[in-house]
């Protein structure tokens, strides 16, 4: 039952793992693009818009990290042999919880 758990992890982890690369590769294009970009951004729209695609990057790549760590802890999870226990009460989650959400520790009802 946890194999195919932990397959949805892998997968999950492939997906975040190409979206961090794609992150990592705009970022460069708007390092880029802010290089070629020397005005003073305050009378520059295009600068304020790098600026915030910068800050918006950013934060979608620490959030993509953020992810793979997570997940990385909930294949940890079952490596370790959890039982799929909730955290919180201690009832079994549901096993189609867990392939819906690889990386749950509690159940519906405490999430
Ligand atoms: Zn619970």
């Amino acid at each position: 039952m946890t194999s195919e758990v932990t397959e949805a992890l892998a997968r999950e982890r492939a997906d975040a793992v190409r979206r961090l690369a794609d992150l990592e590769q705009l970022h460069l294009r708007i390092v880029d693009a802010s290089r070629d970009d020397n005005a003073d951004d305050e009378h520059d729209t295009e600068g304020q818009t790098i600026a915030w695609d910068r800050a918006q990057n950013s934060a979608l790549v620490d959030a993509t990290k953020e992810r793979i760590a997570e997940i990385d802890r909930a294949t940890k999870r079952f490596e370790d042999g959890w039982d799929g226990s909730c955290a919180a009460c201690g009832a079994p989650i549901p096993h189609e919880r867990l392939l819906a959400r690889p990386t749950a520790t509690r159940c519906v009802a405490c999430a």
